[in-house]
């Protein structure tokens, strides 16, 4: 027996960082009002987001690279019934485009490796369609980003660093209409011109 709570408790456990309820809440809401049938997601984890998103009506293609969370998000989308409608492709983001480039995509939702967001960007969104969306995680980082950068580890110091520089860069972008939310863990919503 499987179904969302199970999916949920389990990511409590084992400490998978899937979204946040206030985050799901903005993800699916977005889905609905630009009337998504094709995500991208980058980052499936144990599928629990693609899962929510499927249920809301749109195909999800998503990427893992990690293999026991590719396990996972595999059983979890069987035993919830949903093979047709999310295909996870089990690979590194950074090298998964022609896996995922034969169709064009509504959503592209960045939720992986947060050092990379600017790649994946410049990478996925030449598969968004006009006036397709692009929606982006854990921008706040658990609320670190702002806070004063000196007093942690170089590793985490740079992945804030570079958080930073991917706001600044989506703000920037001139092909681009950046709003980035103070709810859930940060959330960007970007809408291609
Ligand atoms: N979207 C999920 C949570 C994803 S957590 C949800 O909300 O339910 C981030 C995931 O991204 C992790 O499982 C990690 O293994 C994966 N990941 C990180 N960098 C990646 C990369 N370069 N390519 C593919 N997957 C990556
Ligand atoms: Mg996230």
């Amino acid at each position: 027996m499987n179904n969302i709570d199970n999916i949920k408790e389990y990511a409590k456990i084992n400490r998978v960082p899937i979204i946040n309820d206030e985050g799901l809440v903005f993800l699916l809401e977005q889905i609905n009002k630009y009337q998504v049938k094709e995500v991208l997601e980058i980052g499936s984890a144990i599928a629990y987001s693609a899962i929510m998103m499927a249920k809301n009506g749109a195909n999800v293609t998503t990427i893992e690279r990690d293999q026991k969370m590719y396990e996972q998000a595999i059983k979890n989308i069987a035993d919830l019934g949903l093979t047709t409608k999310i295909k996870v492709v089990y690979k590194d983001a950074l090298t998964a485009f022609a896996d995922v480039a034969s169709k064009e995509y509504d959503l592209l939702f960045i939720d992986a490796a947060k050092a990379q967001y600017e790649k994946f960007f410049n990478l996925y969104t030449p598969l968004l369609k006009k006036g397709g969306i692009i929606i982006c995680d854990n921008l706040d980082f658990h609320g670190l980003v702002e806070t004063d950068l000196t007093q942690y580890k170089r590793h985490l110091r740079q992945m804030l660093t570079k958080i930073k520089k991917f706001r600044t860069f989506l703000i920037n972008n001139p092909d681009y209409i950046t709003t980035i939310y103070k709810i859930g863990d940060g959330l960007s919503l970007s809408i291609k011109k």
